[in-house]
């Protein structure tokens, strides 16, 4: 299971500045149990976005958006509304994020921060990973996590040690920021790398109170102890 939390309204408001429609897409799996990206979150937004004067060109949810063929099988049936839209708003933690902007080229937005659990979890198996920061940057790198993709974490920009698109550190493994740089490019959306990005604050890896005081919280913690044959 991973965690997940909605990002607030006026961020994600402002990623999609300047653009007139999306596309919502949303998880069954991980985000539908965090109450951030099920069904009935997607319809919510879906509201906001229309009455905030977006048009939303259709809507999908997906069992599992870190499986990156699922994903292109179902998307291909809503290709027409993928079209007709900006860009996408994906309702799911950093792994769904990164895998959807690695199936389709279009732009994705992150609509969701990554909580840590604290421990491994749950999930389909594929290359992308999140490190759960509590504060997703997938906006700024065209939907390629830099602290695990990047061999050093770094979050504004490369090392300047990349050798032929490979990374100084590990030279079987591709300068991640050389991917980011390239799907920016490929987006059109060089522009995001002028934003500077603060230094994280990695309490926010944690679980807000909020979350903690959801029953889905008290049920994971409870479920936690119990144990068969006791
Ligand atoms: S920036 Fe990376 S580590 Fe942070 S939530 Fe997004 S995908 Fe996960
Ligand atoms: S070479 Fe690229 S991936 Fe490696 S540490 Fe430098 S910026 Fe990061």
């Amino acid at each position: 299971m991973i965690l997940s939390k909605q990002k607030p309204w006026e961020e994600i408001l402002g990623y999609l500045e300047g653009e007139n429609s999306v596309f919502l897409l949303g998880c069954n799996g991980c985000a539908q149990a965090s109450g951030t990206g099920g069904p009935e979150q997607v319809a919510d937004m879906k509201s906001k976005l229309e009455e905030a004067g977006k048009k939303v060109t259709g809507t999908c949810v997906i069992d599992f958006l870190c499986e990156k063929a699922l994903v292109k099988s179902k998307l291909r049936r809503k290709i027409e509304q993928i079209k007709e839209a900006d860009s996408i708003l994906v309702m799911t933690c950093g792994v769904g994020v990164q895998a959807v902007a690695a199936a389709i080229n279009k732009v994705c937005h992150p609509a969701c921060d990554t909580v840590n659990l604290g421990g491994s979890r749950g999930e389909w198996m594929g290359s992308e990973r999140c490190m759960e920061c509590g504060e997703c940057l997938l906006e700024y790198t065209g939907g390629i996590c830099p602290l695990t993709a990047c061999t050093k974490g770094l979050i504004n920009g490369q090392c300047g040690g990349a050798s032929h698109g490979k990374c100084e550190l590990n030279p079987e493994k591709d300068c991640g920021w050389e991917l980011i740089y390239k799907r920016l490019k490929d987006l059109n959306k060089l522009d995001k790398l002028k934003k500077f990005i603060p230094p994280k604050d990695y309490g926010k890896m944690e679980p807000d109170i909020e979350t903690m005081s959801t029953s889905r919280w008290a049920l994971e913690q409870t479920g936690a102890k119990e144990r068969v044959l006791e």
